[in-house]
């Protein structure tokens, strides 16, 4: 158990390039298991190495280009990664999906860093509305952490999707009370949690974690309530990375069959073994009934987050007119007809996500939050669009996506040539190229890249039903059937049979 000081003592140098950030990862004493084995150092692992790279592409954007991936922070005083900003205008939210989408283009995977920025968020204004009601310190403590966090310039993933187990049932219900995550104990300096979350994005990758109930609570879950910032190294912890498609192509030798050899996401396993929090980063310990304005202030945010698709979509459109390119049809009617509405899916995903932004507003902590709706509808199409995105993708692409093959035929000195030969395009583009842009379009559509792009568009942030329940709450359907009255001149309400 160490006291608040030493845990902030290895941070005391501000992570500030991306070479930095690499090498604050190594030498950590972090529990991670992938296929079976124990990870001593996942920065050497050549399956996990790619999602860290991705990750630093954070570091290298704010590098690059300081007015997109930073911000002034008037918590800390100076100029911070824009992955720690608590936004407190519209314009931070409308900078903020820019920057998503940039790194989107750039990786052209899930680049992790998200979940924690949204948890920044919520956490922000709901401690300040539980000290306002019950009088408690949790803003001040959150303010803190933040404020350390900033100046560090660490990475703060987000922990917040419990196991849930039987589904029909409520935390306290459960056969096994640890598939919520929960307080086991108490003593004078801090709490002691167990329990597990799931599918957590560039875990592994992150230097804290914030963890947060998944929905709403009753006051006989109070103990399962709990919001608090633990270190990624915090004795207790587990980390089993998940496998993703295709992901031994990045030990395959070589780097033309992963498609995309330099990024990749991460999703873990995280199992949480009587792991302490001290008070100071504990935000909130029992307040059962501030969990659902948590969850709804974090999807708020993280569904409009995910504009980051768009920036893969920007990929995956350049990727099909390349591969047209390649073979020649580029300029035919139909592939340009595909292309246009490959682009509009992408827009129309664009667009609700940066309504959800502009017309964000204040809430009592000075922080802004995307508008409800429209974020819900921006996430509702991010669940469909990316889908029929990549089928086209495919189709432009033809069956050579998945009928390709390898490299390592391509290196053979007897069957090399024949590949060269017959897997030719038009005159002028090199059979290499062809191959490299046709593993791309199957990396994203449905090898290791596909796993951000497809499938956590439909799940990340809440499967396509909790946004269609959102929606519906919204709708104001009686405020629409009395225009539509008016309009056509009808005086009363139709009568309830
Ligand atoms: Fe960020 Fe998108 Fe990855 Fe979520 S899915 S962490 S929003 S890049």
């Amino acid at each position: 158990m160490q006291d608040v000081e030493t845990l902030w003592a290895d941070f005391a140098r501000p992570i500030v390039t991306a070479d930095d950030y690499i090498a604050s990862l190594r030498g950590r004493r972090v529990n991670v298991f992938f296929r079976g084995e124990r990870v001593h150092e996942p920065v050497d692992n050549p399956v996990i190495w790619p999602s860290i790279n991705a990750m630093a592409e954070t570091y290298r954007l704010a590098s690059e280009q300081p007015e997109l991936g930073g911000v002034r922070s008037e918590i800390a005083g100076i100029q911070i990664n824009r992955f720690l900003h608590v936004p407190t205008k519209a314009d931070d939210l409308v900078g903020k999906h820019e920057m998503q989408r940039e790194l989107g283009r750039r990786t052209g995977t899930c680049f992790q860093r998200c979940v924690g920025l949204d948890a920044i968020g919520s956490c922000h204004s709901v401690t300040f509305d539980i000290d306002a009601e019950r009088g408690t310190d949790y803003h001040k403590r959150f303010l803190l952490f933040l404020k350390r966090a900033q100046v560090a310039n660490i990475v703060i993933g987000g922990a917040m999707t419990d196991p849930k187990g039987d589904r029909s049932k409520a935390p306290h219900q459960q056969a096994d009370l640890d598939l919520f995550l929960r307080v086991v104990r108490r003593d004078k300096k801090g709490i002691y949690v167990s329990g597990a979350k799931m599918h957590q994005t560039g875990a592994v990758n992150s230097h804290w974690l914030i963890f947060m109930p998944t929905m709403r609570m009753t006051e006989a879950d109070r103990e399962w309530s709990v919001v608090g910032a633990v270190r990624v190294d915090t004795p207790g912890l587990t980390y089993i990375v998940g496998r993703q498609t295709n992901d031994m192509r990045a030990v395959d030798g070589g780097e033309l069959d992963a498609g995309n050899a330099q990024f990749a996401g991460q999703e873990s396993l995280i199992v949480f073994d009587n792991v302490f929090v001290p008070y100071e980063h504990v935000f909130m310990d029992g307040e059962w009934n501030y969990a659902s304005t948590l969850v709804e202030r974090f999807t708020t945010y993280h569904r409009s987050s995910y504009v980051c698709k768009t920036g893969l979509g920007d990929v995956l459109v350049g990727a099909a007119a390349e591969a047209a390119s390649h073979n020649g049809v580029e300029a035919v009617s139909h592939i340009k007809d595909k292309l246009v509405e490959m682009t509009h899916l992408n827009e129309t995903i664009y667009s609700s996500c940066m309504a959800a932004a502009y017309r964000s507003k204040p809430m009592a902590s000075g922080a802004y939050l995307n508008d409800e709706m429209l974020s819900n509808v921006a996430k509702h199409n991010v669940t469909r669009f990316p889908f029929e995105i990549a089928r086209l993708a495919q189709d432009i692409a033809g069956g050579l996506v998945v009928t390709m093959p390898s490299e390592r035929d391509l290196r053979n000195n007897e069957i090399g040539p024949l590949i060269r030969k017959f897997l030719q395009g038009r005159s002028g583009v090199e059979t290499v190229d062809r191959m490299r842009i046709l593993r791309l379009i199957e990396n994203m559509t449905i090898g290791r890249n596909a796993v951000g792009y497809l499938t956590e568009s439909l799940h990340g942030a809440g499967s396509p039903q909790a946004q269609r329940i959102q929606i519906a709450r919204g709708m104001r359907i009686e405020d629409k059937k009395a225009r539509a009255r008016m309009l056509a001149g009808v005086k009363e309400p139709a009568r309830k049979v």
